[in-house]
């Protein structure tokens, strides 16, 4: 199933119509490749939808990660970005803390790891998201 057609079931189980807007900013976000702030991705929006408000970009993002089509990472420096995908693609982040980059990174050993640490403690898996801060190999120079 299409991103945009689970979107849709869900909006109707919760009796919430799929609006025109909504289709506009969950087609923006899974378009992009990267990490949006929601304020980053109304910029965009806006270039050929003037009159859709930050407050629906935020409230179909919000939609959006609590569903699982989209995730949200909370960072360091406090901002929200959003960035498209399902669960199972799984991938964890290189962060540089001088321009902001993220490298999107997986490595099967850590992920093993992880798994093995749930298990340690009792707990079934559900979900991880692993950041890791640093100076990026184009800052270092
Ligand atoms: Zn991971
Ligand atoms: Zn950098
Ligand atoms: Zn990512």
């Amino acid at each position: 199933m299409q991103p945009d057609q689970v979107l849709e079931k869900i909006l109707l189980a919760r009796g919430l119509r799929h609006s025109a807007p909504r289709a506009v900013i969950t087609q923006e976000l899974l378009k992009l490749e990267g990490h949006l702030t929601a304020e980053e991705l109304h910029r965009r929006i806006q270039r050929r939808h003037p009159r859709i408000g930050l407050a629906t970009v935020y409230r179909t993002l919000r939609l959006l990660s609590e569903n699982g089509l989209c995730r949200e990472l909370r960072l360091e420096d406090g901002t929200a970005r959003f960035e498209p995908g399902q669960a199972e693609e799984h991938h964890d982040h290189l962060i540089c803390t001088r321009c902001g980059c993220m490298l999107e990174v997986v490595d099967p050993e850590i992920e093993r790891l992880q798994d093995k640490l749930f298990r340690k403690h009792g707990f079934s898996p559900q979900r991880h998201h692993m950041e890791l801060y640093g100076i990026c190999r184009k800052c270092r120079k």
